[in-house]
């Protein structure tokens, strides 16, 4: 069966990470990992957890959520604000911020720039963390094409120009 084949292998996720096994934490889990890849925080799954019965408390969920990320099962994401963000995609990769809507969402890989900076003497990079921070345009200014990601600012575009296929295979 589909649902407790899901629960077996959230309990082998859970025991892979050297996490012991709790109610609580198979809840959470399910609730977390139950819909793809996404970018939650503790009140958020909050809220999605209040239709369930006996839902865990907002603590709790905080709680697991950073022993979580302390076993690398999520990634734990600080935002500007100090909003403590929680992505499913553990792999490196960089992000867009919504500000007015917190909306935290992935920077395409294709977009992203090779770094090339070294670490001080004495350290080394433990990891890299980009937040591109972002605010929606007035109503009618934005001019670009809402597809292909095209990154310039509308003003000096020449609107004559066909948009650069940016797709191409
Ligand atoms: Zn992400």
């Amino acid at each position: 069966m589909q649902a407790s084949g899901k629960i077996v292998e959230m309990r082998e996720k859970l025991e892979q990470a050297g996490l012991r096994v709790t109610r609580q934490r198979m809840m959470i889990a399910n609730l977390l990992f139950g819909k793809g890849d996404r970018h939650v925080t503790a009140e958020a799954l909050y809220a999605e957890a209040s239709v369930i019965p006996y839902p865990p408390s907002l603590a709790t969920i905080y709680n697991t959520l950073r022993d979580f990320a302390d076993k690398g099962l999520v990634r734990e994401i600080a935002l500007f604000g100090g909003k403590v963000w929680f992505d499913t995609k553990i792999g490196p990769h960089f992000h867009f911020y919504l500000e007015d809507r917190e909306e935290l969402f992935d920077i395409p890989e294709e977009l992203i720039p090779c770094f090339d900076i070294p670490a001080p003497p004495g350290t080394r990079i433990a990891g890299v963390d980009v937040v591109i921070k972002l605010e929606r345009l007035p109503e009618g200014m934005d001019l670009r094409q809402p597809e292909g990601m095209d990154l310039r600012q509308p003003e000096g575009m020449d609107l004559r120009q066909p948009p650069k296929a940016s797709t191409a295979a």
